[in-house]
């Protein structure tokens, strides 16, 4: 998938605003290219795990359908460990079809991954920020 610096940065930035809380927002766009990004309310305001309300859902679903973009990914941060999907991650991951992007601040630098994920196994999925 390939991410402009600007919405690359923004998350990042999300992440570390709501640290020690997990952050989470959707990334949308057309044909694997990333155009706009929506922050989102963690509904469980946890820091080992995020979910996002359906009504907020649908509110950006709606606005994507007037745009005529698609839902390329959901990102969200790991703010003590590292960006990779953890047991949660795997349970919840409803979208297969969908990028999963974790943000990790486990380090000084932050670090940006996205996954495939579904129930039976994780890819990996490379991000070209443009
Ligand atoms: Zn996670």
């Amino acid at each position: 998938m390939k991410i402009p610096k600007s919405i690359y940065e923004a998350m990042i930035e999300h992440a570390q605003r709501e640290a020690p809380l997990e952050c989470c927002g959707i990334l949308a766009g057309k044909n694997g290219v990333v155009e706009k990004t929506f922050e989102m309310r963690n509904q469980e305001q946890s820091p080992i795990r995020y979910s996002i309300s359906p009504q907020d859902q649908i509110k950006v679903f709606e606005n994507l359908e007037k745009e005529s973009l698609e839902m390329i990914g959901i990102y969200h941060s790991h703010t003590h460990t590292e960006a990779y999907p953890s047991e949660t991650d795997i349970k919840m991951a409803f979208y297969p079809e969908i990028s999963s992007i974790i943000i990790s601040l486990k380090e000084k630098v932050p670090i940006v991954k996205a996954f495939r994920i579904r129930k039976d196994g994780i890819d990996s999925e490379e991000i070209e920020v443009i």
